[in-house]
């Protein structure tokens, strides 16, 4: 098929989908149709017998003139054909017309030739139905042109006239539904609200006009080489589909024909405009099999085009990119909650082997804007990719620190709250600094504290914190080596290194009891801690299984959801006994 005549077949699939989405679907059966002929042609058949036989029948014991019961096939035979037109509208019309038309060179051959006067008021009866049937078609023709002008005006949009959101949705879901390949693209035109503070409204509308313009006829006459439909979404944006190309040079390229088409000179009122915009796409079936995800995958690329400003390309949807729309979230969900000092944080109790309270570990709370929780382990990763994890940080010290005055007058001398710090946060010049700074600003002992730093400081920068740590043990804090088991840290390191407790990653407690060898690796790193004359502790315990195991394999002491979750300061205080 040569692309022209490709492109013009498909332009009639266009139109037939938005004809389609204009037109009222009536599901009416086509027997009923044959039903209602065939009912007019006994009752006719019915009525002619009848007049032409005269005489009596006798009906529930009373004599009945058969002329007398014309009447109501007439009438029964004249219903057929009202019901005709209404139910079957144009053609019904059509038919009914035929057929009462048709009967009458027949009545009058009766009446005029053989001088049958009976046949007279089947005449008046014939004419006052095609009336009725004609004032019912030209009723239909009002409704239905009225109802096409409110659906037109549902699908089109007002300002353009190019296809509406709705109109878009329908089309493009079309295509899924028949699982025709296709790329949508979503183009927001560049900085279109200064062209509307400054020009006016007016102006602004105009100029979309234009461009509505400009895309609909290139898309109409064929240019781009592959089949599209424009839609305009809102305001300045808009979205196309692209079908029909063989490769991702062919999507480039018809949206770089869509670009230069906007990029030309709008002139408007004699004053000239340079509009451009940006550009995102995704494909069906893909990047996304559904509709609602092709769009918002396509607008996923547009805002990353946006963010970057770029415009000179089209900027193709990947999941990473979802990742970095997440990642910029949370990135402004974390300054936000700074700024208003909206980081609080939640305490987990630890205790030891016979449930007695060691203490409690501070861990970063969040909340969103709809005042859902946002998982540390997404925003603590954030944070630290950003340089901001050491405000988290300090912000939970702080807090923590003015619990801990609190706690600590009545706790035991050993009770521990443990902190957690990054390593990008210990090795900052200023983190010695900012401790003593909380030490000074609460009234609390060093020796209630616990810093806790994962075991990945062992692999990456063990050098370089050897001495943050010292400086740490010197002040009096504490300090555990967190997730231990997940690093594969050198056991030289951990016998250099200053620190007082092994935390044993959930991971090994989760897999403990599933072999005997997953147990003795958790006793071997239990005793390995204690040959190194470290306290060990065992994260996430969740069951009394494993609460009997690590008593078995002697660990000190244990945190996890089976004695207690995270709860907020105000509950944790009630754990602490004397409280
Ligand atoms: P983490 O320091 O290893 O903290 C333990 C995590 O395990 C916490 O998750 C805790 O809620 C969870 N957990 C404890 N027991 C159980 C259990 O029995 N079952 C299960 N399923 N989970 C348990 P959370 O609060 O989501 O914190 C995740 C991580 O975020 C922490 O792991 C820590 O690495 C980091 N984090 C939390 N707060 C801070 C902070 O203030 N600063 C820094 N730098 N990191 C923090
Ligand atoms: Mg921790
Ligand atoms: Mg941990």
């Amino acid at each position: 098929m040569s692309p022209n005549k490709q492109t013009s077949t498909n332009k009639r699939t266009v139109e037939n989908t938005l004809l389609k989405i204009t037109t009222v679907r009536r599901a009416v059966p086509k027997s009923g149709f044959v039903l209602l002929i065939l009912l007019y042609i006994l009752a006719s058949v019915t009525l002619s017998r009848v007049t032409r036989m005269g005489g009596e029948i006798m009906f529930l014991g009373y004599p009945f003139s058969l002329r007398s019961a014309a009447g109501i096939f007439s009438s029964l035979a004249n219903l057929c054909v009202i019901l005709l037109v209404v139910v079957y509208r144009k053609v019904g019309f059509i038919t009914g017309l035929i057929v009462l038309i048709g009967q009458a060179p027949v009545m009058m051959i009766q009446i005029f030739v053989f001088h049958n006067y009976n046949a007279i008021p089947g005449v008046f009866t014939n004419a006052l139905t095609v009336i009725a049937i004609i004032i019912i078609e030209i009723n239909h023709k009002r409704v239905d042109r009225f109802q096409k002008t409110v659906l037109e005006q549902a699908v089109k949009d007002r300002l353009t006239g190019l296809p509406n959101r709705f109109a878009g949705r329908e089309y493009f879901g079309g295509l899924i539904k028949n699982r025709e390949k296709f790329v949508y693209v979503a183009a927001d035109i560049k900085n279109f609200k200064s062209i509307n503070d400054t020009m006016g409204y007016e102006t602004g509308n105009k100029i979309l006009i234009e461009i509505a313009n400009r895309w609909k006829n290139l898309a109409d006459n064929g240019n781009t080489g592959t089949f599209n439909l424009v839609a305009h979404i809102n305001g300045d944006e808009f979205g196309f589909s692209i079908q029909e190309y063989n490769s991702e040079e062919d999507v480039i390229n018809t949206i770089n024909r869509f670009r230069e088409e906007l990029e030309r000179k709008i002139t408007i009122e004699d004053c000239d405009y340079y509009v451009n915009a940006c550009f995102g796409y995704a494909e069906f079936p893909a990047d996304a099999d559904e509709l609602d995800s092709v769009v918002s995958c396509a607008s996923v690329a547009l805002h990353d085009a946006k963010r970057r400003d770029i415009i000179n390309e089209p900027v193709r949807y990947s999941g990473e990119l979802i990742q970095t729309e997440r990642t910029l979230e949370i990135e402004r969900k974390i300054r936000e909650a700074l700024e208003k000092d909206t980081v609080f944080f939640h305490l987990q109790p630890q205790y030891d082997m016979n449930h007695k309270l060691r203490g409690f570990e501070a861990l970063a709370r969040m909340k969103d804007a709809d005042g859902n929780f946002i998982s540390p382990a997404e925003f603590i990763p954030v944070a630290e990719k950003t340089g901001l994890v050491d405000q988290i940080d300090m912000a939970v010290f702080r807090k923590a620190a003015k619990f801990l005055e609190e706690a600590g007058k009545n706790a035991e001398p050993d009770f521990t709250l443990s902190i957690n710090i990054s390593v990008k946060h210990l090795l900052k010049n200023s983190f010695i600094e900012e401790v003593q700074g909380i030490l000074r600003s609460y009234e609390i002992a060093a020796k209630h504290l616990e810093i806790e730093i994962t075991e990945s400081i062992m692999i990456d920068s063990v050098e370089r914190a050897l001495d943050r740590i010292e400086e740490v043990r010197k002040i009096g804090i504490m300090v555990a080596i967190d997730d231990f088991g997940t690093g594969y840290s050198s056991l030289s390191y951990l016998n250099n290194f200053p620190a007082n407790l092994l935390k044993i990653d959930k991971s090994f407690i989760d897999a403990m009891n599933t072999g005997e060898s997953n147990k003795k690796y958790v006793a071997s790193i239990i005793s390995i801690g204690h040959v190194l004359g470290l306290e060990v502790i065992s994260e996430g315990v969740e069951s009394e299984d494993q609460l009997n195991t690590l008593k078995e394999i002697g660990c000190d002491y244990i945190q996890g959801f089976i004695w207690g979750r995270p709860v907020p300061p105000e509950e944790a205080m009630k754990l602490i006994p004397g409280q």
